[in-house]
């Protein structure tokens, strides 16, 4: 297949951001290098234990990874949809939004990060418009004549008229281009890790939030579940050097005994949680994605859609340029991409933050909670947020724009 330009379009980091940008973009006729530092597994074995890393993945995900092709990879290994949320508090609060309201077959899916990854990546590699090389770049030269020259640890110099940073929250795409990030630490951790539960969770996600952080339960497999426990960083890791029995216990006692005992299976893990906002998107001749952009709290499980939803917004814009002859790599071109993005991602991270603040031990908060609860019962408000989680509406893009 030929490609629409001389030099390819190089994206640093292969995450699930990164490698669907490629496809997206290959899509488009595109030739893209993808540089990845570290080895994906394939995760064809549907017998292994499950990953640490699970994300919620939403319609507007689903509808993306469904036009690059990717949907039946993930099939072919595994994933659950879920197709109620349940959410209380230690007050008594309690809703469940259901898909049914919404005459849909369900929330959304649950897969593990590496599945996902993986899928990308199975059908990444039989794109011929696309170059995989596993390596970091170790420099890459100031940018000059509307190109960036970037050397990979392998010894090869690409040069580029845009340079993707799909490289996570730790970027190096994004010193490289001098970007400022406004950083709030939340002081606290989430503790993730596989569970068997007492009780069937019925293709329900549970969340219970307690005065210390949301414990939620989201399901994998029959009485299988991943759990997120959020703890006071001060607290991580007195918790993690518990021994099975004593985790068993104290999760359990976290989580309500919403679905009874539970029991870990495998080791657990923790994530510091970060709130990352870049100023800009975008610089000469280069753009951010994904992590490498923006990182929030991880409660209602939006990071990789909204990254997601660069992919979509990113495409968009360089198939605009594309169909107008306009450079790939232009600032003016790229700053459409940061104007469909930048805000939106700014309003899912605020909306987090006053998730947190409602579901705070704090009386106003307990006193509003206590005034939601009839209204929270309504089928109309139940429609209405379950649409907003399913679609990311709150960002106010799909994969049809
Ligand atoms: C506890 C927790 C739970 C979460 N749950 C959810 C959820 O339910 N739903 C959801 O949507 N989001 C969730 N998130 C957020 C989600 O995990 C992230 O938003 C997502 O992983 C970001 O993907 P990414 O591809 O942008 O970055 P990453 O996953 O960080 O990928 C970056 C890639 O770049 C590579 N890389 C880095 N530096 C270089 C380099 N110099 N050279 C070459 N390669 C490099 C890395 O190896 C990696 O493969 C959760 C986050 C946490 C912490």
């Amino acid at each position: 297949m030929n490609s629409l330009q001389s030099e390819p379009i190089v994206i640093i980091g292969g995450g699930m951001v990164g490698a669907s940008a490629a496809l997206a973009l290959c899509q488009l006729g595109c030739s893209v290098v993808l540089v990845e530092s570290n080895p994906v597994d394939d995760c064809r074995d549907q017998q292994a234990p499950y990953r640490l890393r699970v994300s919620a993945i939403q319609r507007s995900s689903e509808q993306l990874l469904k036009r690059l092709g990717v949907w039946p990879e993930i099939a072919a290994r595994r994933s659950l949809p879920f197709t109620r949320m349940h959410i209380q508090d230690e007050n008594g609060f309690r809703t469940l939004l259901d898909a049914q309201d919404l005459h849909e077959p369900n929330l959304g899916h649950l897969i593990e990060n590496d599945v996902i990854t993986a899928a990308i990546w199975s059908v990444l590699k039989q794109q011929p418009l696309c170059q995989i090389e596993q390596a970091t770049p170790i420099a890459a030269a100031q940018e000059a004549d509307g190109h960036w020259r970037v050397t990979l640890s392998n010894g090869q110099l690409i040069r580029t008229p845009l340079l993707i940073g799909a490289d996570g929250a730790n970027s190096q795409v994004r010193r490289w281009l001098g970007l400022e990030q406004s950083i709030h630490d939340y002081h606290q951790h989430c503790i993730v890790g596989t569970v068997t539960t007492e009780r069937d969770h019925q293709q329900t996600c549970w969340q219970h939030y307690r005065d210390e952080g949301p414990f939620a339960l989201l399901p994998l497999a029959e009485k299988t579940c991943s759990i997120a426990w959020y703890v006071s960083s001060n607290q991580v890791e007195q918790t993690l050097s518990l021994n099975a029995e004593q985790q068993s216990q104290a999760m359990t006692q976290a989580s309500a005994l919403m679905l009874g005992q539970l029991t870990p299976v495998g080791q657990l893990a923790a994530f510091p949680l970060v709130k990352r906002q870049t100023e800009h998107y975008v610089g000469r001749n280069a753009l951010l994605i994904g992590d490498a952009a923006h990182t929030l709290h991880p409660q209602a499980g939006q990071g990789v859609n909204l990254g997601f939803l660069d992919v979509i917004a990113l495409q968009k814009t360089l198939q605009n340029a594309i169909e107008r002859c306009q450079p790939i790599g232009d600032e003016r071109v790229l700053k459409h991409y940061e104007r469909a993005r930048k805000h939106d991602a700014a309003l899912v991270q605020n909306s987090m933050d006053g998730l947190n603040w409602l579901f705070a031990n704090q009386p106003i908060a307990k006193g509003l909670r206590q005034l939601a609860q009839p209204v929270s019962q309504l089928n109309s408000v139940k429609a209405i947020v379950s649409a907003q989680g399913l679609y990311g509406r709150l960002t106010g893009l799909s994969a049809n724009d």
